[in-house]
């Protein structure tokens, strides 16, 4: 960090003031979280030089020895925590890795059955402004309105009407578990291929606390970011069957030369995730998204589908006559870092929107538990109401260090 500082005091300042920021408020949003000194000591190493294009012991450019070992680590480590029969550590994101599905199972123009944005699905599961809405035909599967619950019957009849090629699963804003052998049921009824979003949840797959898609769908795709706690990344898990096209499909269709520092950086991550304190850790983020989530509804504020089952919450604030733009601003005032979002069947545009999402897997990182929980819903409530909680949000932190202080 001296050299950073003698080189750019500018940007020295903006990691600083960022760690500042870390240690001083709360961190809710559900897709990040707060890596380990060993993944960040990675991401900061000269691994960041390497050219490496291809695979391990198959590359396009010499001196390929020593991140070839790290790279076959992390596969090994991959294959072993989600008993995959292949695993592609190259993607340099979530959505990258989405991309590199699409390519290997599909051609353009070819038919998607996948959850509505909306409702909770990703941009790359049809937007109409993301590759995925321009050059496929996507069909959106809604949740029900009365309980908020993926619709297993609907899926299947538009799976027969629609007849896709592939059926995607898995979510952005969903805060329920995915019955993955039923989408395989209804994947195998049209003889499409079964993709499983995991990009928030595999985290918790790898922690043992909800189920494994790994056994019921053709691929699946993750980030390596979230609830996995690791660098920035994506990660695609698959059958051997699917190997080589997977592989082809990153390097090189979608992507030249991989990060190697960032592939390294995966490989421990994946490490730590195989250690009994991640299962802990996994059980305890959902624990803490429960227990936040009711105490908001104590508060007044409703959990979409009545609660969660993993490690976010989607609150519904109509009641409070707010809305989720403004609770988002009055929550980052008080040192409280969520974001808005649009509930399903939402009334609000987009940038607006009803809801708040909100997220336990930083809070658990810093080893809050559910009486810290239920104080963070009130912290909420009240910045929600535009008292200043600002200081009681510092002091709360101040016992719970994110990272230790420069
Ligand atoms: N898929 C889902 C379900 C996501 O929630 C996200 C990101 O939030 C992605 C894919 C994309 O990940 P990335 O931001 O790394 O491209």
């Amino acid at each position: 960090f001296d050299a950073l500082r003698d080189t750019d005091p500018e940007i020295a300042d903006v990691v600083l003031d960022e760690l500042a920021r870390l240690r001083g408020g709360l961190q809710l949003i559900a897709s990040e979280n707060l890596t380990s000194p060993a993944v960040l000591a990675v991401l900061g190493s000269a691994l960041t030089n390497k050219y490496a294009e291809g695979y391990p012991g198959r590359r396009y450019y010499g001196g390929c020895g020593e991140v070839d070992r790290a790279e076959a680590l992390g596969i090994e480590r991959a294959k072993a925590l989600f008993g995959a029969e292949h695993a592609n550590l190259q993607p340099h994101s979530g959505a990258g890795a989405n991309l590199a599905a699409y390519a290997a199972l599909l051609m353009p123009g070819d038919t998607v059955l996948a959850m509505e944005l909306p409702h909770g699905g990703h941009l790359t599961h049809g937007s109409k402004v993301n590759f995925s809405g321009k050059w496929f035909d996507t069909v959106g599967y809604p949740v029900r309105k009365d309980d908020e619950l993926i619709d297993y019957d609907e899926v299947r009849d538009l799976a027969l009407q629609h007849r896709p090629k592939m059926i995607i699963c898995g979510a952005t804003a969903y805060p329920r578990l995915i019955d993955f052998a039923r989408f395989r049921a209804i994947a195998d009824e049209v003889s499409a291929y079964l993709m499983v979003d995991a990009a928030h949840f595999i985290g918790l797959v790898a922690g043992g606390a909800i189920p494994s898609p790994v056994p019921h769908a053709d691929v699946v795709c993750a980030t390596t970011h979230k609830v996995l706690r690791g660098p920035r990344g994506g990660m695609i898990l698959c059958r051997e069957g699917l190997a080589q096209r997977i592989d082809k499909a990153v390097f090189p269709f979608t992507q030249g030369g991989p990060l190697m520092h960032a592939v390294a950086a995966k490989a421990v991550a994946l490490k730590e995730a195989a250690q009994p304190a991640y299962a802990d850790y996994a059980r305890q983020v959902i624990a803490n998204a429960r227990a936040l989530a009711a105490g908001l509804e104590g508060e007044g504020m409703r959990p979409v589908s009545g609660g969660t089952d993993t490690h976010l919450a989607l609150i519904d604030l109509r009641a409070l006559r707010i809305t989720g733009r403004e609770a988002e601003e009055r929550c980052d005032a008080a040192g409280i870092t969520l974001n808005k979002n649009a509930i399903p069947y939402d009334p609000e545009k987009p940038m607006t929107a009803s809801g708040i999402r909100v997220g336990t897997p930083s809070v658990t990182t810093q080893g809050m538990k559910e009486p810290e929980m239920r104080r963070i819903a009130a912290l909420i409530a009240a910045a929600v109401r535009g008292e200043p909680v600002a200081q009681q949000v510092r002091e709360l932190t101040a016992a719970f260090p994110a990272y230790p202080s420069p």
